[in-house]
């Protein structure tokens, strides 16, 4: 039995799935060139057949604009460059396959990389792809293929990175990974596809094996491999009252979410594809309080035009049909990375060039993105935030860009919606501490938690050892909280949280009585928060804000909620 930290709520009995890249060591010989030759065009051949299978199996399930990286990955096997070079490095060296291929593919790569053009650049990814999948082959080394599973199966790896999860079909019942915390990007990932995950579980891959039964247990972060007969009748039996449970909150699904003595908030959706987008809705949501636009640029093999983005905000405005839908501008860097562009090596990645502060120096990507979405405007109730703000100066230039697009299409004679929200996430401590002044100039709030704590706590939200630092409940992150709501209050304006801390049982009532607006959650969140919320008093919860925010420890915190709700 391991334990892990529970990512995405659920239970899986089934199958290990082992994901393993292979790794291995190239090693220079001698070799007969005509052998070596026939035994790379056998390799090449067997390169361009996997793709194959891989984009033929994917296309069931994903749009034909996702499946371009596979196309992008078979016209570089086809290349006749990279064969010719090869070959004629085996010919006139005398050297192995591999050893060849390995030296080809390095001089391309660094080619590639070393051209000042973005689709260059683009191409460097495709070739280290290709070719590292041509060594596999010729060393007789099986890459796994998440997208050829066929029976129902539970992922162990070390991590999952999107385009891992963007190849998980209907058998993967859940996955269970060495690293990662609450709030990685494979756990959000888990939570839209709603299928149970435990992150963070230390030696988890090591300790399985292929075909051994596991027992995922995703309420408690728990991973019990091998269980005995009697483990796995009572693991079927917590996972039949979890579903009970589910099946009984679906009465409260068109409910509105109104206290006791007659509050009303907004319950939301946090969303990565326009897909998620009906779990929202089967799951009550009034609203998407987050729709993490990364992921359409995560799994494209290049910038997503503008048409491409259009095409999804229209999807996702239409499909809530006037419901409040907040986008976030784009959000890549830290442990959010593009195939098809480089960033140059930092110290300290989550502390430097990514969202707002990439878009502002990249314009032209965050115009293309602007433009999409006012063109997209008029399909339904649209906000925009920026994300990682930390000076009323970022905001203010992301606004005047906003404006200028806005203008821009107005005077082509594009229709745009009345009425476009622009706000901003709060993630950033300064933001929090400065709310009040940004409040005068950005029309909403979201208090993006995951990231607000991992920088108040100056704790990597990705290192499962400072985990513990992950604490919602630590009154100064409680107090940073009240300062962002009492900001926007102070000027008429919402205050929403999208943060994971938003779906979290014993903060919602402290939420509510600090005077949250909106929390914006998983979609399986929201129907166990509209319980909680029908059940609670706004005036009690005051009371309870206020003692909380006087506590010295998240223990004490949480604590006084516990007895307060319980
Ligand atoms: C956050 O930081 O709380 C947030 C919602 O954004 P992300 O998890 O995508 O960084
Ligand atoms: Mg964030």
């Amino acid at each position: 039995m391991l334990k892990g930290i529970a990512a995405s709520a659920g239970i899986a009995i089934a199958k290990v799935y082992k994901l393993e890249t292979p790794s291995f060591e190239i090693v220079k010989t001698e070799a007969t060139p005509a052998e070596e030759v026939a035994k790379f065009n056998d390799a090449l051949e067997k390169t361009k057949s996997d793709i194959e299978g891989i984009k033929e199996r994917a296309a069931k399930r994903l749009a034909p604009e996702e499946l371009a990286v596979f196309d992008a990955h078979l016209m570089m096997a086809g290349d006749p460059e990279l064969a010719s070079q090869i070959i004629s490095m085996i010919e006139n060296d005398k050297v192995n396959a591999e050893f060849a291929t390995n030296e080809v593919a390095n001089m391309m790569v660094a080619m590639f990389e070393s051209m000042d053009n973005e689709y260059f650049k683009e191409r460097a990814a495709d070739v280290k792809d290709v070719t590292f999948r041509l060594k596999c082959n010729l060393l007789g080394l099986t890459i796994p293929d998440l997208s050829a599973i066929n029976e129902d199966s539970v992922i162990i790896a070390h991590d999952l990175t999107p385009s891992d999860t963007a190849q998980l079909n209907e058998y993967a019942k859940g996955f269970a990974t060495n690293i990662g915390g609450k709030t990685s990007h494979s756990a959000i990932m888990a939570n839209s596809l709603e299928i149970p995950a435990v992150v963070g579980c230390s030696g988890v891959l090591d300790a399985a094996s292929n075909g051994d039964t596991v027992i995922l247990d995703a309420l408690d972060g728990v991973v019990i491999l091998n269980p005995t007969a009697e483990e796995i009748k009572e693991y079927e039996g917590k996972r039949a009252a979890y579903m009970e449970e589910k099946e009984a909150l679906k009465v409260l699904k068109d409910a509105k979410s109104i206290t006791t003595d007659g509050h009303e908030v907004e319950l939301a959706g946090n969303i990565g594809t326009p897909d998620d987008v009906d779990g929202v809705l089967n799951n009550g949501g009034e609203g998407i309080g987050l729709y993490r636009t990364e992921f359409l640029y995560m799994h494209s093999d290049h910038f997503p035009t503008e048409d491409e983005q259009f095409e999804a905000y229209k999807a996702v405005l239409e499909g809530m049909g006037g419901r409040r839908v907040v986008v976030r501008t784009l959000d890549i860097g830290g442990d959010k990375k593009l195939p098809y562009f480089t960033f140059d090596p930092e110290m300290n990645p989550f502390l430097g060039y990514r969202a707002i502060r990439l878009c502002l120096d990249r314009k032209e990507i965050f115009r293309t993105q602007l433009r999409a979405l006012i063109r997209a405007s008029v399909y339904g109730r649209l906000c925009i935030m920026f994300p990682m703000i930390a000076t009323v100066d970022e905001f203010r230039q992301g606004k005047a860009i906003f404006e200028e697009e806005r203008e821009k299409l107005i005077a082509e004679g594009v229709k745009v919606a009345d009425k476009i929200e622009v706000g901003m996430m709060v993630e950033i401590p300064a933001a929090a501490v400065n709310a009040d002044n940004f409040a005068k100039e950005a029309d909403f709030f979201s208090i993006g938690t995951n990231d607000l704590i991992q920088y108040s706590m100056a704790a990597d939200r990705m290192n499962e050892k400072v985990s513990y630092l992950y604490q919602p409940y630590n009154p100064s992150i409680l107090r940073l909280i009240k300062m962002t709501i009492d900001g926007a209050h102070k000027e008429g304006k919402w205050a929403g949280m999208c943060g994971a801390m938003a779906g979290e049982e014993y903060a919602v009532p402290v939420l509510l009585g600090l005077g949250l607006d909106e929390f914006s959650m998983s979609a399986t969140q929201i129907l166990k928060a509209r319980k909680m919320v029908t059940n609670l008093s706004k005036k009690e919860m005051e009371g309870l804000a206020e003692e909380a925010l006087k506590q010295a420890t998240a223990e004490d915190v949480l604590a006084l909620v516990k007895k307060a709700v319980e």
